[in-house]
């Protein structure tokens, strides 16, 4: 990248940290099969097997718990799915409750016919309807199944915290499972599977610092496990078989290792920038919606919506400006789609909203350059009732 650029979506994929980096190539050089027996493949299991406590580590669980998958969506695939087995019975899944505001990673259901899907809704404020859960669990047919329940720790756009442990109260006093995408929320807030009653934890690499594809399914226990989605050759206890990918795993524990310790600590600079880009935001157009504003939110981000501006056109305009940052939910083909979060938060999602994401090596220098950026295109925006 340029150095004239400004990177702001971190939520979309953190900068591979220097750790990452150096772990990764080191990685490169170990030539044996980790499953192999003789002393290159012993080398490269110890690394694998290092890497596992490190990323258990990073949520509070035994490292036996972790398994490697190629990243969250595969995680998410492996864990959503109506058969399971606790131990050597099997374990049937009615109903798959998943929040309006899940990433498509999860809201997609998995292995879940669709007609096994249900959706939470959110409240106006983007927070999970602990009401509506309710009653939606107490309506289960459990001559179906056991009700499996999944919402994120941290959502992606808005970077609201959903309260995960209220939501486990509530899934345990009907039997059911929880699986939480914990992506956005690792190493921003604190994370404990013990903590948030959590069945299951989704993580992603590449959302730390670690590089892309790799991720991880952290289970609470090891007897109720899923059936697994990729059959082979037993890799990962039988639960993800292939030869695992040790560069990608090496980088992935290594951002582990670094955004792990004191997030407290860690996230305060970063919090002290976001709060006053907002400031300079609110100060350069005071009619600027900040959505999640009044509600727990983590330190890095901002979902905004500027009166006028339409995101798709905003996105571009903060390009030319030399500012990357992500309008809506960005697909994999590049197009803009509507966003189902402000959707699901009653919004008209129309007009759309702007995400800007940052994180550990973010300067101030930059934040006032994004700050200079929001100020020309805020002016330069059409506003209802003006010509085209
Ligand atoms: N869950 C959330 C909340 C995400 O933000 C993402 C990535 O955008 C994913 C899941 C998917 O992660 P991965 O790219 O590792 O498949």
């Amino acid at each position: 990248m340029s150095g004239s650029r400004i990177y702001m979506d971190w939520n979309a994929t953190a900068p591979l940290s220097s750790d990452a980096r150096s772990a990764c190539l080191s990685a490169l050089d170990l030539i044996g099969n980790p499953s192999s027996v003789h002393g290159e493949g012993r080398a490269v299991r110890t690394l694998i097997e290092n890497a596992r406590r490190d990323v258990a580590g990073l949520c509070g669980a035994k490292a036996a718990s972790v398994i490697f998958t190629s990243g969250a969506t595969e995680a998410a695939n492996l864990v959503l799915t109506p058969d399971f087995r606790m131990g050597r019975t099997p374990l049937k899944i009615g109903k798959l409750y998943a929040s309006a505001i899940e990433h498509p990673a999860v809201r997609e259901g998995g292995r879940f016919p669709r007609e096994a899907l249900s959706e939470i809704p959110v409240t106006s404020a983007g927070v999970v309807d602990l009401h509506a859960l309710r009653e939606l669990l107490a309506a289960h047919d459990r001559a179906l199944g056991l009700p499996m329940v999944a919402v994120m720790l941290v959502n992606n756009e808005t970077g609201i915290i959903q309260p995960v442990a209220a939501i486990a109260e509530i899934v345990r006093t009907v039997g059911g499972i929880l699986v939480v995408d914990a992506v956005q929320a690792a190493g921003r807030t604190p994370l404990a599977i013990e903590d948030l009653g959590a069945d299951f934890l989704i993580l992603s690499s590449h959302k730390i610092g670690g590089p892309k594809g790799a991720g991880a399914l952290v289970a609470r226990g090891e007897v109720m496990m899923p059936a697994p989605l990729i059959r082979g050759g037993g890799q990962e206890k039988g639960h993800r078989s292939g030869t695992e990918n040790p560069v990608a795993i090496a980088g992935f524990a290594a951002a582990a290792r670094k955004v792990g310790v004191d997030v407290a600590a860690r996230m305060a600079p970063i919090t002290a920038l976001r709060d006053s880009l907002e400031r300079e935001m609110q100060a350069a157009a005071a009619d600027v919606v900040i959505h999640g504003r009044d509600v727990s939110r983590v330190g890095n981000t901002i979902f905004f919506t500027l009166p006028g501006l339409k995101a798709e056109t905003g996105q571009i305009a903060f390009d030319l400006e030399g500012v990357a940052l992500s309008a809506g939910s960005a697909c994999s083909s590049g197009k803009v789609g509507r966003s189902h979060v402000l959707t699901a938060m009653g919004y008209d999602p129309r007009q759309g909203a702007l995400r800007i994401s940052i994180g550990e090596t973010t300067s101030e220098a930059e934040i006032e350059r994004c700050a200079a950026a929001f100020a020309k295109v805020a002016a330069r925006r059409r506003m209802p009732g003006q010509a085209a």
